[in-house]
């Protein structure tokens, strides 16, 4: 398959990408690693008359600490996530997500804020980014706006984001000393996109669970924080008990997904137990 024809931009700087998207608009589209919208310019899906190149943008490229925050930027490669890019418990839970994640090929060339960007229901880092409630940075020829993730996703393939504006960089928050993290995916085989995924954070007073954040992810149109799961987990003890419990409620808190890869309710069993497993390895953590 061969896509549309399409006029190709090569910038070498944000002014010269935000100018391309300012007099181009709807007709243009960014290409990063390629790794969604190749495919769909292929299979014809996507037809944009302008393609705006982001690949020789060397001031995207960065992975970054910076007062508290991990800044991501435009042509930060999964790959770069399998080892530690951040301090305390970013620095195990990221390369654990992100080994999830496609096969290496994709992984050496697919961006983090491509998948932020690109929004599919399946994607790891979009699952990570409305958990750890990360920032977006967006930023168009007007200037530059932050978009949080929990906000920013708002529908399968579907973001808030205009189609003049970029996103430069993608920030989370770096997590304190003594949060335990954890993760769980379902994929029908290694690299396949994931039927269901969770992710956990929990921070742990005398014993009792004093914090909680629980996303569901894959199983459902958009990633999803699980409020009810995660109040219910204050004050108890860090158990199967507990992480059943949550488990549960996750999974009657999500509108699960029905396909040729599962009933709906076999995405609600599935996103029970990654959501039980995600807790027990962050209990464990
Ligand atoms: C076989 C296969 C398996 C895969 N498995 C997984 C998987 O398990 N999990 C997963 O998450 N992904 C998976 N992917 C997708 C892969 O991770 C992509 O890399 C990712 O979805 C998009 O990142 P990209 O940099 O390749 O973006 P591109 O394909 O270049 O772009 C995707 C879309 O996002 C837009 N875009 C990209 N960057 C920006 C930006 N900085 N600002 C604004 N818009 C932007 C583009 O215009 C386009 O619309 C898989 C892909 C393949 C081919």
């Amino acid at each position: 398959m061969k896509p549309a024809p399409f006029t190709y931009h090569a910038p070498g700087s944000v002014r010269e990408v935000v100018d391309l998207l300012a007099e181009h608009g709807e007709d243009a589209r960014i290409l990063a690693g390629g790794q969604s919208l190749v495919p769909t310019m292929n299979f014809r899906l996507a037809r944009p008359d302008h393609l705006v190149d982001i690949n020789g943008v060397d001031e995207l490229d960065y992975i970054e600490e910076r007062d508290g925050r991990l800044r991501i930027g435009a042509l930060a490669r999964h790959a770069a996530f399998e080892m530690p890019v951040a301090s305390g418990p970013l620095a195990t839970l990221l390369p654990g997500i992100a080994r999830h994640i496609a096969h290496l090929p994709i992984r050496t060339r697919g961006t983090f804020c491509g998948s932020i960007a690109h929004a599919d229901p399946a994607s790891e880092w979009c699952l990570a980014a409305v958990t750890l409630d990360a920032d977006i940075v967006a930023r168009s020829a007007d200037g530059e706006r932050v978009l949080p993730a929990s906000g920013f996703i708002d529908g399968p393939l579907s973001t808030g984001l205009r189609a003049d504006e970029i996103v430069v960089e993608v920030q989370l928050p770096v997590l304190s000393a003594g949060l335990r993290t954890g993760f769980a995916e379902f994929s029908r085989r290694a690299g396949d996109f994931a039927l269901a995924m969770a992710c956990a954070t929990v921070a742990l007073e005398d014993g009792r669970i004093a914090e909680a954040r629980l996303g569901i992810g894959g199983a459902a149109e958009t990633p999803t924080r699980v409020t009810e799961a995660e109040q219910a987990l204050l004050g108890m003890a860090p158990d199967a008990e507990a992480a059943g419990l949550a488990a549960r409620l996750a999974s009657e808190a999500i509108t699960p997904l029905e396909d040729i890869h599962g009933s709906a309710e076999y995405r609600r069993e599935l996103a029970a137990a990654m959501a039980r497993r995600a807790l027990m390895a962050a209990f464990a953590s």
